[in-house]
C-alpha cells in the first residue's frame, strides 16, 4: 500500500470494537493512521493478542509500518460493579468501601485496597471525570471512608476515581501491568505507555523490567499527575517518548492549567529529541457525529503547531461510529496546518556539546538540516541502527522528506511514531557512493524522489562499519 496521504504529524488511534475488522483498518491506514494503540484498561489478553496479530498481518501483506502502542492501565482507581447508579446530591453523606463485591444499600465498592488508608480527612476526591466532587470527613485507615458530596449527581459502576492531591501508595506499575507487560514484550510491541508515572524511577523500573526479559520496546511516559509534572525534566530525559494524557491530566490539576503544561512538555520534548503525544478528547463529538466541532479542529491544528509528533484518538475510533471518517479529518487538518505554518519548522537547530557521545554526529545532522534549508531539498537521507539519527533529524523539523534507512527490523515500525519519518529497511552497506546510488535508486522506484530533486545523505565512512553519522552529501537527482 502507498502511503498517499503522509503527514509529518502522525496519528495514533485506539483500536477497539468499532474498527477491529480488517477491512476498516486498512482504510483507517490509508486515510493516515500511523500507530494503533492497544488499551489495557479494556479488553483481555485473548482480544489484545488478536489486534496485535492483525496489525502484523496488515504491515506484512501491505508493506506497512504500523506501529503498536500499549497503554497500561496502571493505578486507575475505579467504582466496583454497582447494582444501581447510585443518585446523589450535594450535601449527601456517602460511605465507599474498599470492597469488590456487589454493592448494598449501604456503601459503594471501590476497586483500590488501599483507599482508606491512603486518604485524609479534607482530601478532595472526583468520580468520572470529576463529574462527581466529594470531600473526605472521615476514614478508618483501613477499609470505610465517609464523604460529603461537594457537586455532581450520578455515581456509576466502573467509573474512575482521582485523587488529585493525596500520595496513593499503590506503586505506578501494577500486578497487572506486570501481565500485560509480559505480552507486550512477548509480541515485541514498538511502544510501552507507562500510566499514572509519578517520577522519572517509574521509567527506570520499567526500562529495567523490558531489558532483563530482553524486550525491544522503548518507553513513553504518561504525564497525568501533579507530581509528574513537578520531575517532568528527570522524566523526559528517562522515557523515550511523552504522552500528555490530557482526560486524567484536566482533572488531577486545575483545567485552566492543561493547556500550558500541554505547550511546556511539547516544547520540552522537541528540545530533548523526544517524540510526544497529545491525547485525549482530541475529536470527541466524532464519536457520534460525522464532523468535528470547530474548537476540536482548532485543537489539531494547535498541537501541530506546538510541534507535536502525534496526536491520538481514544473512544473516537476504538467505539465511535465514524472511525474512518475522523482519521481523514484529523488528517486534512494536519496537511493544512503543515502546509501553512512556516513556524513548525527548523527549529532546535542546535548541538547539544555535553553531550559527549554525539556531539559530532548532531553536528552533522544539524548541517545535513541547514543545508536541506539552504536548498529548498526535497528530501534528507539518514542511516541509523539504534534509530539516534532519525530522532535527531526529526527533532530539526526540516521541511525536506526524511527518509530513514535502517537493518535493524525493531526500528522499522518504532519509527512509525516519530514526527515526518519514514523508515525502509536496508541492509546493502557497500560502498558509501554504492549505497547512496542504490538508496537513490530505490526511492526513485517508489516515486518517493524524481529527476532534479536535490536530496540531502547522512551516513557514516567507511559505511561498513555502521558507526556514527559523519559526512553529509548533496545531490542533485539524474
Ligand atoms: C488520558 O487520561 O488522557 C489518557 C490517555 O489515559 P487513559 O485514556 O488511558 O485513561
Amino acid at each position: 500500500m502507498n502511503h498517499l496521504k503522509f503527514n509529518r504529524t502522525k496519528i495514533v488511534a485506539t483500536i477497539g470494537p468499532a474498527c477491529e475488522d480488517k477491512e476498516t483498518l486498512i482504510e483507517m491506514i490509508r486515510q493516515g493512521l500511523d500507530v494503533v494503540r492497544l488499551n489495557f484498561s479494556h479488553a483481555n489478553h485473548t482480544v489484545h493478542e488478536k489486534y496485535i496479530k492483525l496489525i502484523r498481518e496488515i504491515n506484512e501483506e501491505y508493506k506497512t509500518k504500523i506501529a503498536i502502542l500499549q497503554d497500561l492501565q496502571g493505578p486507575k482507581m475505579r467504582i466496583a460493579e454497582l447494582k444501581n447508579p447510585v443518585h446523589v446530591q450535594p450535601g449527601d453523606i456517602i460511605t465507599i468501601k474498599c470492597d469488590t463485591h456487589i454493592q448494598t444499600e449501604d456503601y459503594i465498592p471501590i476497586v483500590y485496597d488501599t483507599f482508606a488508608k491512603d486518604v485524609n480527612e479534607g482530601d478532595l476526591i472526583l468520580i468520572d471525570d470529576g463529574k462527581v466532587e466529594l470531600t473526605v470527613l472521615s476514614t478508618d485507615k483501613s477499609s470505610t471512608v465517609e464523604l460529603r458530596v461537594d457537586s455532581g449527581e450520578v455515581i456509576k459502576s466502573r467509573k474512575g476515581v482521582n485523587l488529585p492531591y493525596t500520595r496513593i501508595s499503590e506503586p505506578t506499575i501494577t500486578d497487572q501491568d506486570y501481565k500485560d507487560i509480559d505480552l507486550g514484550i512477548k509480541y515485541s510491541v514498538d511502544w510501552i505507555a507507562l500510566s499514572f508515572v509519578r517520577s522519572a524511577k517509574d521509567i527506570h523500573v520499567l526500562k529495567e523490567l523490558i531489558r532483563l526479559k530482553n524486550g525491544k520496546s522503548k518507553v513513553i511516559a504518561k504525564i497525568e499527575k501533579p507530581e509528574a509534572l513537578e520531575d517532568i525534566d528527570a522524566i523526559i530525559e528517562a522515557a523515550d517518548g511523552i504522552m500528555v494524557a490530557r482526560g486524567d491530566m484536566g482533572v488531577e490539576i486545575p483545567m485552566e492549567d492543561v493547556p500550558i503544561w500541554q505547550k511546556r512538555i511539547v516544547e520540552k520534548c522537541n528540545i530533548a529529541a523526544k517524540p510526544v503525544i497529545v491525547a485525549t478528547q482530541v475529536m470527541e463529538s466524532m464519536i457520534e457525529n460525522r464532523r468535528p466541532t470547530r474548537a476540536e479542529v482548532n485543537d489539531v491544528a494547535n498541537a501541530v503547531i506546538d510541534g507535536a509528533d502525534a496526536v491520538m484518538l481514544s473512544a473516537e475510533t476504538s467505539v465511535g461510529k465514524y472511525p474512518v471518517e475522523v482519521i481523514q479529518a484529523m488528517a486534512s487538518i494536519i496537511r493544512k496546518t503543515e502546509q501553512e505554518a512556516d513556524s513548525i519548522y527548523y527549529k532546535n537547530m542546535f548541538i547539544d556539546k555535553a553531550d559527549k557521545k554525539h556531539v559530532l554526529g548532531a553536528a552533522v545532522i544539524v548541517s545535513a538540516c541547514t543545508l536541506a534549508k539552504e536548498t529548498d531539498a526535497h528530501a534528507i537521507v539518514g542511516m541509523t541502527q539504534s534509530g539516534y539519527t532519525a530522532f535527531q533529524i526529526s527533532h530539526c523539523r526540516p521541511r525536506s522528506n526524511i527518509f530513514i534507512f535502517t537493518n535493524n527490523k525493531d526500528m522499522l515500525c518504532t519509527l512509525n511514531l516519530i514526527w515526518g519519518v519514514r523508515a525502509f529497511y536496508y541492509d546493502g552497506f557497500h560502498s558509501t557512493d554504492a549505497t547512496i546510488h542504490e538508496i537513490h535508486e530505490f526511492l526513485k522506484n517508489k516515486g518517493l524522489v524524481t529527476k532534479g530533486d536535490i536530496v540531502i545523505n547522512t551516513a557514516s565512512i567507511p559505511i561498513q562499519e555502521r558507526g556514527l553519522t559523519n559526512m553529509v552529501k548533496v545531490t542533485r537527482i539524474k
